[in-house]
């Protein structure tokens, strides 16, 4: 059973009934059904047009993602989108199969284009919470009372309580602790991703190419009616441009262009692609979280990077927990974001420790290490150790009591 369409049902009047919310990805549109199930009145503001529905693939794995997603009445609509991607095959330059990896270590128990996954909870929230899209907090100014804040494109408005859930590179964050180098650690590896033809005819699977410093894979998406290029390749941080995508692809290209398999193809692909997600490989990393009025949830607060395959799971768990303390304070947010913090931060830092060893290992900068890993692979289905990277994500996912807060 979904709530599309159905009124989130509220409980109390808390204090700092309005809460504007800084993101419309994961951990916003989730903070924004549990604030107005608990009977706060939640503002969402997207930077983005329009919900951004173009990604990757991201996954939730075990019971405290799938609980989250139980309560919210959204399981049965992420199921009906779920990416059935199976394996993963690491292929040689020609294309062969050389080791195949299980779906468990890259999809877990639930994957979805990250767009889907916007899409059904922002379906999810949109009658109840307002969503204003197409502008950006511009200023905070904090008083006793609440904060004022204003907007680059609407007028000011007063809240309680701001939360930035703005991503990676959170505006938010920069307004209210400081600029962005102080808190977001570049692992020593790049990504780009865009959407292409599936002109390997991959079925539910995936193929990865890895030399010394660079890995280029294909997976096929939509049910094999498109695919997803993504490129890694390892490079102290580069200070490029976010917004300058031309730069962006002439260093993928500078890159990858004759390094063997799809990669040339891929890279003429990418000229005419719909869409282009080119970052570095990173976490944040905070003393607090919360300052004043203001708090972070999800990749904002906590990234624990791409390659961790928990940002999803982080972002959703925080936002629930960030909503669920808020209402058991009734609003008080100087006892609410101090339990917040309590509760996440062992979490939290269990999943930066899935990201921390998985960018040197995705992309090693040795030929050496490169064929080890390569051949590492081949056997690993015969070890007995086989299942061990998957147990330890699914460890790390559950490693977490969550209350019943709406209870
Ligand atoms: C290549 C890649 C692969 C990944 N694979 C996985 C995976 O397998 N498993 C997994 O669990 N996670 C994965 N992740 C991580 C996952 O996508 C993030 O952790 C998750 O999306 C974090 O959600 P969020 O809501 O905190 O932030 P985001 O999803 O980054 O959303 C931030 C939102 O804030 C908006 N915004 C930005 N600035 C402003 C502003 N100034 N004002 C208003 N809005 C603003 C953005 O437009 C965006 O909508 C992957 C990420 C990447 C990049």
């Amino acid at each position: 059973m979904t709530n599309h369409n159905t009124a989130i049902p509220t409980t109390t009047a808390p204090k700092n009934r309005d809460v504007l919310i800084s993101g419309a990805s994961v951990a916003g549109p989730v903070l924004a059904y549990w604030l107005r199930r608990h009977g706060f009145r939640p503002v969402v503001v997207e930077r983005a047009p329009a919900l951004r529905d173009g990604g990757y693939a991201v996954d939730f794995r075990g019971e405290a993602h799938l609980s989250v997603l139980r309560r919210m009445g959204v399981l049965d609509a992420l199921e009906a989108v779920r990416t059935g991607t199976g394996s993963m095959s690491y292929v040689n330059a020609a294309g062969k199969p050389q080791a195949t990896l299980p779906a468990d270590l890259f999809a877990g128990d639930l994957e979805i284009l990250r767009g889907d996954l916007a899409r059904v909870l922002y379906d999810a929230t949109k009658d109840d919470a307002e969503y204003v899209f197409g502008d950006s907090v511009a200023s905070l100014t904090e008083d006793p009372d609440g904060v004022t804040v204003t907007f680059e494109r609407g007028a000011p408005r007063r809240f309680g309580l701001v939360i930035g859930a703005d991503g990676l590179h959170s505006h938010t964050r920069r307004l209210a602790f400081g600029p962005e180098e102080r808190f977001v650690k570049h692992l020593g590896v790049y990504c780009a991703i865009f959407t292409t033809a599936n002109h390997l005819g991959l079925d539910h699977t995936g193929h990865a190419y890895r030399t010394a410093g660079r890995l280029v894979a294909m997976y096929s998406s939509r049910h094999n009616a498109e695919a997803k290029a993504v490129f890694y390749f390892g490079s102290p941080a580069l200070g490029l441009d976010r917004k300058d995508v031309p730069r962006q692809q002439a260093v993928l290209t500078e890159q990858f262009a004759g390094t063997g398999w799809q990669s040339d193809r891929l890279l003429d692909d990418m000229r005419h692609a719909p869409d282009f997600y080119f970052d570095s490989v990173a976490q944040v990393r905070m003393d607090s979280w919360t300052r004043g009025r203001v708090a972070l949830v999800g990749d904002a607060a906590c990234c624990p990077s791409s390659l961790s395959g928990m940002g999803s799971g982080l972002a959703l768990v925080g936002a629930y927990v960030l909503a669920g303390e808020l209402a058991a304070a009734d609003g008080d947010h100087t006892v609410a974001f101090a339990r917040y913090e309590a509760e996440m931060r062992a979490y939290a830092e269990g999943c930066r420790k899935m990201g921390d060893g998985v960018a040197r290992l995705m992309v090693p900068d040795s030929r050496l290490t490169a064929s080890f890993l390569n051949r590492y692979y081949k056997i690993m289905p015969y070890l007995p150790g086989k299942n061990m990277a998957a147990k330890i994500a699914r460890r790390t996912a559950e490693n977490i009591t969550l209350r019943d807060y709406a209870a």
